[in-house]
């Protein structure tokens, strides 16, 4: 069993709280995997302290040469997929497969965004006036705080990390309470590639604790958080009249609309994958699945089959395309929404309660579930249930599809399987999200685009892409006029 240590200044320092926090595996409960510190506000403020510290020579150095020491964190984290595979699957409790596909993922992320490090500097802009240049410079903001959850612990680290420092910021990162262990293998990285001290910190503790402190201290300049839309939001009223830009990437409640001329064993394919992957504990997850009547009968037979077969177990296990759910909490909220559904009258076709027998009996699992005949004024149809839970409306046709699937307050991602080019080009056009796919899963994502939602799924510039060191940068419009 470890013990995990906060990294600051460059050094793992122990709190002064003197208290750890214990994590369990969620496949197997009684199975403790670490113990992280229990920080303080005075942690926190040695943290920030130590980032504004560091800020006045990181950011003087040329980005190039911030890539370059980069490039350094990413051979060491490269060459550890299976240990960092391994950590996500024990505190997280997804699959081994998915912790792959999200280490893979957080390596295309952080390439992308050292690459970057070449090529950001900012622009030339003609003048209208003889013998003036004009160039806009993009700055480093200072101190950045980056909070993460605990559903892709080095995903989202990577998509922020490595934009805020190679844009020159110093930063501190305060990852989920779930999921410390992968924050504590992600530093070691940072270690081992020798970024200069205070660059990058690590504070572990818990949000309500620390989170105050980190959020609202003067040295912040911005604030890059993922999580709940409720802890997002909440956060960002605090910073309401502040000099402190803010990224909220927040929750989502997705829909995959089908329509009758779809193809329906890939449309299939996607609710599973969309709806079940990371047992469904995903921003992108497939939440709500909208089939034109004419097919939604035969389509739903062929989903609860699939649904059927899919092996539910321990992650670590290479047969289990399921694993559990990531805590008691995320079990007793997920129950809680089942039931609702339950009671307010929707038709359970499959699932609808926890595995507890035999090889789940240790564990937070539940029955990947199908409720059919929602209607939209449904509380299972409007919230984010954020686990193994797939609702499903029937829309008369396109028309109705595409407003069922705007009927939330939630933009993050939206998908249609259909083979009509028109109707598609109309789906882009009108669904209001962040991410929008045409034959593709809504969770499919690439590290070059974009990503980030609309309504109540985001505030602020999204993250990855251009955006990641654009979110990280202020603008400075320079003129420059040589004297004779
Ligand atoms: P959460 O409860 O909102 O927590 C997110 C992070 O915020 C954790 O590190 C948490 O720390 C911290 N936190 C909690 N209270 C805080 C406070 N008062 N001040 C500062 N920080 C605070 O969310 P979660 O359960 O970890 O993650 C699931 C949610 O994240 C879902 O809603 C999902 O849709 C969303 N998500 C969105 C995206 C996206 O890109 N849109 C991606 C992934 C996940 P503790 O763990 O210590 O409480």
């Amino acid at each position: 069993m470890r013990i995990l240590q906060n990294y600051v200044g460059g050094k793992w320092t122990d709190s002064t709280s003197g208290r750890r926090r214990q994590s369990f595996n969620p496949a197997r409960r009684d199975e403790m995997i670490c113990e992280a510190q229990d920080s303080t506000s005075a942690d926190a403020e040695t943290a920030l302290h130590s980032a504004h510290e560091a800020f006045p020579a990181w950011s003087r150095t040329p980005m190039p040469k911030r890539a370059a020491l980069l490039q350094e964190f990413l051979r060491n984290l490269g060459a550890r997929e299976d240990e960092f595979a391994r950590a996500i699957t024990r505190e997280n409790g997804k699959t081994l497969r998915e912790s792959r596909t999200e280490f893979v993922a957080a390596l295309k992320e952080a390439e992308f965004q050292v690459g970057q490090g070449r090529r950001s500097a900012g622009a030339i802009r003609p003048s209208e006036m003889p013998g003036v240049t004009c160039h806009l410079r993009r700055e480093p903001l200072g101190v950045v705080t980056l909070i993460t959850p605990w559903n892709f612990p080095l995903n989202v680290a990577c998509r922020k990390l490595i934009p805020a420092v190679i844009a020159g910021n110093t930063c501190v990162l305060k990852p989920s309470d779930l999921t410390p262990m992968t924050a504590a293998l992600l530093f070691e990285s940072l270690d081992a590639g020798r970024l200069p001290a205070g660059v990058a910190n690590l504070v572990f503790g818990r949000g309500s604790v620390i989170g105050d402190t980190i959020v609202t201290h003067p040295v912040v300049k911005a604030l890059s958080f993922t999580g709940s839309t409720e802890v997002g939001l909440g956060i960002a009223g605090k910073l309401a009249g502040r000099d402190t830009k803010i990224q909220l990437e927040l929750g989502g409640k997705n829909p995959l609309v089908v329509l009758a001329d779809a193809d329906l064993d890939k449309a299939v394919t996607a609710a599973i994958i969309g709806g079940f992957s990371c047992s469904g504990q995903w921003c992108t997850s497939t939440s709500r699945v909208i089939v034109e009547a004419g097919i939604y009968d035969a389509f739903l037979t062929r989903l609860t089959a699939e649904t059927k077969a899919i092996a539910v177990g321990d992650g670590s296990d290479e047969a289990t395309q399921m694993g559990p759910v990531c805590g008691r909490q995320q079990y007793e909220t997920i129950l809680k929404f089942i039931d609702v559904g339950k009671r307010e009258g929707a038709r359970l076709v499959i699932g609808g309660s926890p595995l507890t027998e035999g090889a789940h009996a240790h564990g937070w699992f539940i029955a990947p579930t199908i409720f059919a005949d929602v209607s939209p004024e449904m509380v299972i149809a409007r919230e984010e249930i954020f686990g193994p839970v797939l609702v499903m409306l029937k829309a008369r046709d396109f028309d109705e599809a595409v407003r069922l699937a705007n009927d939330t307050v939630y933009g993050l991602a939206s998908s249609i399987y259909t083979r009509d080019l028109a109707k598609a080009q109309r789906f882009i056009a009108e669904t209001d999200v962040g991410l929008c796919h045409v034959n593709m899963p809504t969770a499919y994502k690439e590290p070059q685009l974009e990503f980030g939602g609309v309504k109540e799924s985001g505030r602020g510039s999204p993250e990855a892409g251009e955006s990641g060191i654009e979110f990280f940068t202020r603008h400075k419009a320079v003129y420059l006029k040589e004297q004779a």
